[in-house]
């Protein structure tokens, strides 16, 4: 019998509906596929606790898509105020497409910034357009700390521009729709100790899921996909990307 590879899913919203109603069997199918790790991003502010067992870590953080009523000078008081340790500070970044101003989301994303640096934690990047603006703020701001660009979804050259100043590049169901053109030139291109892998369930499920809720039980077959693609046996990209994540948590 086969080895079972071992996956870690660093994106995936355990904490929200449906997955929160059924998390048993949510963690019960992803362990019995191979998950030995899953990273629960942050939306507004802390992950709430539903008694999360030890192979499961929580981020804490304000996404750029909800941060309208947020007032900057008030994060680092909330952030204070969170009674668990975080793994990750995000998702932060800026979103384009979402219904707030850039400049406001910007507000808001360097005082996650500051948050991170203070507390020596990595940062989990949600971006849409403004890749340059971003890049030009991470420079300024968030050196020295790791970048884990979440669902990359750049063209090769903003890409790039990210990797050359070490960022990690998340990639999620999205690489694996039939439509997709960009993302899979990417993750084709990308150096191997930079790759991550993600679900972000319970969105972007992989075309072949077999529901609209998406679960880190799907994060293998997105990885099996991604190593097609490369041309390597999924065993060996698994292995690559647990060391990845032992790069940037070495702990884990
Ligand atoms: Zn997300």
């Amino acid at each position: 019998m086969n080895e079972l590879a071992r996956w870690f899913d660093t994106h995936c919203h355990l904490d929200v509906e449906p997955l929160v109603d059924d998390l048993r069997g949510v963690l019960d199918r992803a362990w019995a596929a191979g998950v030995r790790r899953i990273l629960i991003p942050a939306i507004r502010g802390p992950v709430a606790d539903h008694g999360w067992p030890p192979w499961i870590d929580r981020a804490w953080g304000i996404h750029p898509g909800i941060c309208a009523e947020i007032d900057p000078e008030t994060i680092a008081r909330r952030f204070a105020d969170r009674d668990y340790q975080p793994r990750a500070i995000g998702e932060t970044g800026l979103d384009t497409l979402a219904d707030v101003p850039l400049d406001h989301q910007e507000q808001v994303f360097r005082a996650q910034l500051a948050l991170a640096r203070t507390h020596g934690l990595p940062l989990i990047l949600h971006v849409r357009g403004a890749w340059e603006r971003t890049l030009a703020i991470l420079r300024e701001a968030g050196r020295g700390l790791p970048w884990l660009m979440h669902s990359f979804c750049g063209s090769w050259e903003v890409a790039q521009g990210f990797l050359r100043e070490g960022a990690f590049l998340s990639f999620s169901g999205s690489l694996c729709r039939p439509t997709a053109r960009k993302t899979p030139r990417v993750a084709r291109l990308a150096p191997a100790a930079r790759l991550l892998l993600e679900t972000d369930a319970p969105d972007l499920a992989p075309p072949w899921w077999p529901t609209r809720t998406n679960e880190p039980a799907a994060l293998p077959s997105i990885g099996r996909f991604l190593a097609e693609l490369r041309g390597i046996p999924a065993t060996d990209l698994a292995n690559q990307i647990e060391n990845n994540v032992k790069s940037v948590w070495p702990d884990w």
